[in-house]
């Protein structure tokens, strides 16, 4: 295996091997290993007609002292239970949810990039409604998969620089009372569009606005988006977003670190106001943002000396990231280690 871990793209990798579980008859089967990359599906799956799927994304990173580490998985098993329930899917318990995320980690210990090279194991949970149905119904069957590749960091590749958003009013991902607040894939579908378009133009990213006023910052494509002004970390507070862990972990270091922290609706023109601005989630984990272009009103916000990353979003991103590699202490419990890879 010769692995180039610091020129990894975010993207597919095939790794040795998978883990599956059924839910049928009522119940949760056992965890099946296996090394398909392939999964047989029903072609009346509700999954592939009515949507029925959602997913989760967590890192594993190789620490200083050559551990290996996860963030704060349960808050992932806790979201895919709430985005299962949100579109009518069975739950996974947070013990097969464990079960399965370790067993694949052991599985391909081999593919955990090592400690410095900025690279991580991604983990892809997901959930899909396995049983047929053609009228609009819930399945009866479900299926999780868990798959892992190993990843290099989202949205850049040359170090942690500042990328351009491209603003949009012409797309909107979700609505309030939609699917916003969950991860199901419906809500990546809906913004595919902007999205690429976005990458087309130019863009690293997309940034939507609220489909309903049509004034307030929602969220960052697949991130959330946070800004700074002063000492005050400030990120958006809506139904349609999608509550990030990172977003979370990020409000408490900021809090620590003796700033002020705000989770509030933020006016588009807010964004004048603020020094610094990034999108964060696992697979960015800080994606400092150096320019915003309203799309459709040609106006452009800039945010801190160009090329260059602003120091509260550097700090941010250093500590989090100390955290997930041991190289600092962990004072809220929120990595584990993953014993025996
Ligand atoms: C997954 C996701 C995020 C980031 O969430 P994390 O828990 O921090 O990884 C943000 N926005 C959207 C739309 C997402 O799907």
């Amino acid at each position: 295996m010769n692995i180039d871990w610091s020129s990894l793209p975010f993207g597919y990798f095939k790794t040795d091997y998978n883990v599956r579980c059924y839910f049928r008859n009522g119940e949760w089967g056992e965890l099946e290993i296996s090394s398909s990359e392939h999964i047989n599906v029903h072609m009346a799956a509700t999954a592939l007609h009515y949507g029925q799927e959602a997913f989760e994304g967590m890192k594993v990173f190789r620490g200083i002292d050559g551990k290996a580490r996860i963030l704060r998985w349960e808050e992932n098993a806790k979201r895919i239970r709430r985005s299962a329930e949100g579109i009518m899917m069975e739950p996974v318990p947070t013990e097969k949810f464990k079960e399965a995320i370790f067993k694949v980690i052991h599985l391909n210990k081999k593919y955990i990039p090592p400690y410095g090279t900025g690279a991580a194991l991604y983990l892809r949970p997901l959930l899909i409604g396995s049983g047929p149905q053609v009228g609009v119904k819930p399945a009866d069957e479900y299926l999780f998969v868990v798959f892992v590749a190993p990843v290099g960091p989202y949205f850049y590749k040359n170090g942690f620089k500042p990328v351009k958003i491209q603003l949009v009013r012409d797309y909107d991902r979700t609505a309030p009372h939609g699917t916003g607040h969950i991860k199901v894939g419906g809500n990546y579908a809906a913004s595919l569009i902007a999205a690429n378009r976005a990458v087309v133009e130019g863009y690293s990213s997309v940034l939507f606005i609220d489909s309903k006023e049509n004034k307030y910052i929602d969220e960052a494509g697949p991130a959330n988006f946070f800004g700074i002004k002063g000492n005050t970390y400030v990120t958006p507070d809506s139904e349609t977003i999608l509550p990030s862990i990172i977003n979370m972990s990020l409000r408490q270091l900021a809090e620590d670190m003796g700033m002020k922290v705000e989770r509030r609706p933020v006016l588009i023109e807010e964004l004048e106001e603020f020094e610094e601005a990034g999108a964060c989630g696992t697979a960015a984990v800080i994606t400092p943002i150096g320019v915003i272009h309203d799309r459709e009103t040609g106006k452009t916000y800039k945010f801190g000396e160009e090329g260059k990353a602003g120091p509260v979003s550097e700090k941010l991103y250093k500590k989090l990231t100390a955290i997930q590699h041991g190289e600092e202490p962990d004072p809220y419990g929120w990595t584990t280690v993953i014993e025996g890879v």
